[in-house]
């Protein structure tokens, strides 16, 4: 497999030359992924909850250009924290919730990590811990912030969302 960093066709074993597939239930929408993720959370926000159906999110976030979506997807348009749009899609045959396009970090598209494969979710922070599922237990020792991401790790978005 080529590496996507290092143009030329150099062979190289980087994590950027990942590849991974997100589908939905019936497999009508479909998400190529190239590139390692920008970042990668858990979600307690009600949001994330009401569109997942589960407690909690686990999303890894991917530069728009880096996510070849295929098939049909019904959104929902939200305004996010910073008042900037956040879209969820889901499957429009089977309502499969499948991922979340953020407009404030470019259109990065934020995918739910257990639909994604191959890709092994690490969580970098557990954010909106004050919105959390009754009965959810937050691992002890992991980075977590009751409201949004932590500065550092909002800063690696914007880096890693805009930079070439
Ligand atoms: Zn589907
Ligand atoms: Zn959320």
């Amino acid at each position: 497999m080529m590496c996507i960093k290092h143009s030329g066709g150099v062979m190289c074993s980087e994590v950027y030359r990942m590849k991974a597939i997100a589908r939905c239930e019936c497999g009508a929408l479909e998400l190529n992924v190239s590139g390692a993720p920008v970042v990668q959370l858990t979600c307690h926000c009600k949001e994330c909850q009401e569109f997942s159906g589960l407690d909690f999110v686990e999303g890894g976030f991917f530069r728009k250009e880096n996510c070849h979506i295929t098939g049909n997807s019904k959104s929902e348009t939200l305004q996010g924290g910073t008042g900037s749009q956040k879209i969820h899609h889901s499957c429009s045959s089977c309502a499969t919730p499948l991922y979340v396009q953020v407009e404030a970090l470019n259109g990065a598209i934020a995918i739910i990590a257990n639909r994604l494969s191959p890709f092994t979710f690490e969580s970098e922070a557990h954010i909106w811990t004050s919105q959390k599922a009754e009965g959810t237990i937050i691992p002890a020792g992991v980075h977590q912030t009751a409201g949004p991401p932590p500065k550092d790790i909002v800063q690696r978005m914007i880096k890693g969302v805009w930079e070439q």
